[in-house]
């Protein structure tokens, strides 16, 4: 599997991938919001898009479909409940569904509602694991809920389909946002010295050759995998007064959802 990330350079900061085969050159294009960048980047490659995946419904992750699919023939793949919102989807996935491309790729659909309600991540069946999780989870972050999504299905996901998936799986976002976002982790969270480390290295990275993280690293940096540190219980108790000393992680997400939306 080859994985190219596409920075689009817009206000967005959308990130546009794709993932092709070594083999046969067929590719998938996630989210090819820049389609003239992606089409670029497969010519360079010569590789073939013969599909998309939208991991959600979004705007800013299908508003290339038509413009590629005009030039390449490719195939539309979502959440089996976007079809009504995402025009001319040629198949609705559903959790566990495997997207081939090619002869040598392999991808699993994950159902992960919460940034929307109809949102897939894809992991990869690959030596080391790859992540593509869109606007759900995005480096030292999570997915907001104000268009369409809901916070306690956010948590769900989190916890139980995000947390569990191995250490060592790359994490390919549907957004750049690791600056901003570090600097939320540290507002909650001043002792992270990962977090600050971090920060330090890639302030003002060229995000056309973004770092890729981990899980391993995510669970170190990202608040909304941090829900029983201790310094971010303490913190967010200042905040909310009525917070018991031990609280439930579920009530600790919602809690810093809720914060990072007024951040
Ligand atoms: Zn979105």
């Amino acid at each position: 599997m080859i994985v190219k990330q596409i920075w689009t350079g817009n206000s967005y900061r959308n990130f546009n991938y794709l993932i092709a085969c070594k083999e046969t050159g067929q590719a998938l294009a996630i989210d090819p919001l820049d389609h003239e960048k992606c089409l670029a980047a497969a010519k360079e490659a010569g590789w073939d898009i013969t599909q998309i995946l939208n991991t959600h419904e979004h705007r800013d992750h299908t508003g290339g479909n038509a413009a590629l699919v005009a030039k390449t023939g490719a195939k539309i793949l979502a959440h089996k409940n976007a079809k009504d919102k995402i025009a001319d989807m040629a198949r609705g996935l559903g959790a566990g569904d495997v997207i081939k491309v090619g002869k040598t790729v392999e991808l699993e659909a994950l159902d992960t509602p919460g940034h929307t309600m109809s949102h897939v991540c894809l992991r990869s069946h690959t030596d080391q694991p790859a992540l593509f999780s869109g606007d759900t989870l995005f480096n030292a972050g999570a997915g907001n809920c104000h268009n369409g999504g809901h916070p306690e299905e956010l948590y769900k996901t989190f916890s139980e389909q995000l947390a569990r998936l191995p250490d060592d799986t790359r994490i390919y976002p549907g957004h750049d946002y690791i600056e901003n976002n570090l600097r939320f982790t540290l507002n909650r969270e001043p002792d992270n010295k990962r977090a600050q480390e971090m920060l330090d290295e890639l302030k003002g990275q060229d995000p056309s050759r973004a770092y890729v993280s981990t899980l391993k690293v995510e669970r170190e940096i990202n608040t909304f995998f941090r829900l029983t540190s201790p310094s971010v219980i303490a913190k967010l108790r200042e905040s909310f007064a009525d917070l018991p000393e031990k609280p439930d992680p579920r009530t600790v997400f919602l809690k810093l959802r809720e914060l990072r939306n007024k951040w």
